[in-house]
């Protein structure tokens, strides 16, 4: 299952590409990736642990891929 959270710069630039994803994996590691810094995070097991920090990070990434570097 995966689940997507808004960043803060997704909501401030009204881009909804800019995600934490989550891939929520029963029985297994949960992973968390920020589409915004690019910042992850692991978890084995603990669903609720892993969508704390995915909504968390989520809650205060104002960061965005700086698509204007050469
Ligand atoms: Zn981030």
């Amino acid at each position: 299952m995966n689940v997507r959270y808004l960043t803060r710069a997704a909501e401030i630039l009204g881009d909804r590409e800019l995600t934490v994803d989550l891939t929520i994996r029963p029985n297994d590691q949960h992973h968390a990736e920020c589409r915004g810094c690019g910042d992850r995070h692991s978890v084995y097991l603990y669903t609720a642990v892993a969508r704390e920090w995915a909504q968390a990070h989520a809650e205060t990434c104002r960061a965005m891929p700086a698509t204007d570097a050469v």
